[in-house]
């Protein structure tokens, strides 16, 4: 068998560069009167190496490495517009455009006067969106089938501090006209998924200060604040208010400064300092209304003393081999199954394979050695060549295990990938097999890290679920959140504070396979009951789940 190699598959195809830049095309260069003419943009990009000719159109990507579960972006060829724009330059005109904001995004014209919006990424034709019909008669809107879902105007961006997101490419137009670069979503206000977002490389995303949103002035611009609002960092997210206007383009059509606006952004936290009249609904909400925004842990009696919030820092703790990463592992699949969160987990006791095995039993609830002993063939199809890998794949990402974390890094990751995926959840377990260099006292560096990690939660507006050992187990006598070894702030600054104990059998020792949850700390009412409480739960082997036990 032949071992695949990117670089073979690169000089197959008459790909010479090692690194994105432009070159000669293998494909039409020879043909060509300019024979030297480097039409050939080359990327190299996170997962693959893209390529796009713009004279002939020739495209692809070649993934570093073989696998079936890389997405196949279509690439469009060359889109053809029409030599005389005049239609779309009259058009545009009405709308405050000018040629030469036409001529930088190559907005094209097609037949039946359909305008056409090329989507480049590092110079490569990855889209190209058509929209019907000239007139004041409805809007039609047509993309590349399968195409990769882009920022349009991405490559305008790059050198800027902030990254400032409209709803249309007309908005992007309208902010080009008074030298203002922003991008738009490929999908306008009905885009949930965001996978603009996650086709970001981590380089570009890391390079902006802020993330200014500005989307329509109505229901749907609305929504897509929302969900975007949700994938930022508070402290680096402002919102645009077009006050009168609907968008971008009214705003400019109206002849207003566009800067006025874009500088006049909002912090979606704030600045730092808040009163109280300015918080009134927050304070309404909390005091008098119904609270609605929590989730359930997925077992009734569980649910009874605490409610999942993002936002918060929950510390788990337990004897070693006491069900405390059963626990969390099953909660992680509750709140997935029910409320499709994806989570961001360092679990650096597992392995790869076993981590795997313990997410899709529990979210299949079958035991592993049941289907084995239908066959292995038959196993395999069902535990690795369903979509059932690709959801797991999707929903529970991992820190590589293969290298050692600090919590710095971790913060950053965690940043990146709730703008990029929308995770909902960072799992850190456990906190001893953290990379902990700490010159001074390890109780002070722990309440450094967990203050962090409050923060971090915050601005996110994530559940950090946090585990940690206690010091050597005191016999069979259960441990409190202050036995976590070297600090008081586990307890103290823990919003959550969870102990997981299995007890013994007095007359057998053995283990009993049912786990007391044991809450010792829930910071505040909106959270749960503060005066906490105990539960049992049953751990079903059939199933490889935990359930509520009577109710
Ligand atoms: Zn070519």
């Amino acid at each position: 068998m032949v071992m695949y190699d990117y670089r073979q598959k690169l000089n197959e195809i008459g790909i010479i560069l090692d690194k994105t830049g432009k070159q000669t095309c293998p494909q039409c260069s020879e043909k060509r009167k300019n024979k030297s003419d480097k039409c050939l943009t080359v990327s190299f990009e996170r997962d693959a190496i893209l390529y796009y000719c713009h004279h002939c159109g020739w495209t692809g990507s070649v993934f570093y490495e073989e696998s079936k579960f890389h997405k196949q972006y279509n690439r469009p060829a060359n889109f053809k517009s029409k030599e005389n724009k005049s239609p779309l330059i009259k058009y545009f005109a009405k709308r405050g455009i000018s040629e030469n904001t036409l001529n930088k995004y190559n907005i094209g014209l097609g037949d039946n006067n359909t305008i056409i919006f090329p989507y480049y990424k590092n110079g490569i034709l990855v889209n190209v969106k058509t929209r019907t019909n000239l007139g004041d008669g409805k809007k039609t809107f047509t993309q590349t089938k399968d195409s990769e879902k882009t920022f349009f105007g991405i490559d305008f961006v790059k050198d800027d501090e902030n990254l400032i997101i409209v709803e249309g490419e007309i908005d992007v137009l309208s902010l080009a006209e008074q030298g203002i670069n922003s991008v738009s979503v490929p999908q306008g206000g009905s885009d949930k998924k965001l996978e603009c977002l996650s086709n970001c490389s981590n380089e570009f995303l890391e390079k902006f200060k802020t993330f200014i949103i500005a989307t329509d002035n109505d229901e749907v611009g609305y929504n897509l604040r929302e969900n975007l609002i949700s994938r930022f960092p508070k402290d680096k997210c402002k919102i645009v208010k077009w006050g009168r206007y609907k968008d971008a383009n009214e705003a400019l059509i109206a002849g207003e400064d566009l800067h006025t606006y874009i500088n006049n952004a909002e912090y979606v936290g704030t600045d730092g300092i808040v009163m109280f009249k300015e918080k009134w609904d927050e304070i309404y909400n909390e005091l008098f209304g119904e609270d609605k925004n929590f989730y359930n842990t997925g077992w009734d009696n569980l649910d009874k003393i605490i409610k999942i919030k993002t936002g918060y820092l929950m510390v788990v703790s337990g004897y070693p081999s006491r069900g405390k990463s059963t626990f969390v592992d099953n909660l992680l699949v509750n709140l997935t199954k029910k409320y499709g969160f994806k989570h961001l987990i360092a679990s650096f006791e597992n392995t790869m394979g076993n981590y795997y095995k313990t997410i899709y039993e529990m979210y299949n609830q079958q035991p592993f050695w049941k289907l084995i002993n239908e066959g292995k063939e038959k196993a395999f199809e069902k535990i690795m060549g369903t979509s059932d890998f690709f959801f797991i794949s999707e929903h529970f990402i991992l820190f590589d295990n293969n290298r050692m974390w600090n919590i710095d890094d971790i913060c950053k990751c965690t940043e990146l990938e709730v703008i990029k995926h929308g995770i909902k959840t960072l799992v850190i377990d456990p906190y001893n097999r953290l990379q902990n260099d700490y010159k001074d006292r390890e109780d002070k560096y722990i309440g450094s890290i967990l203050a962090k990690l409050c923060t971090l939660a915050k601005r996110l507006d994530i559940l950090i679920i946090f585990v940690a050992h206690p010091k050597k187990p005191d016999g069979e006598t259960i441990p409190t959140m202050y036995s976590i070894s070297g600090s008081g702030d586990w307890y103290n600054m823990s919003d959550y504070g969870i102990i997981v104990h299995r007890e013994r059998d007095n007359f057998t020792q053995k283990l009993s396979n049912n786990p007391i949850i044991h809450i010792q700390k829930v910071k505040n009412f909106s959270i749960g009951d503060p005066s906490g409480g105990k539960i049992e739960l049953f751990y079903n082997a059939n199933k490889r789940i935990l359930e509520d036990i009577g109710g």
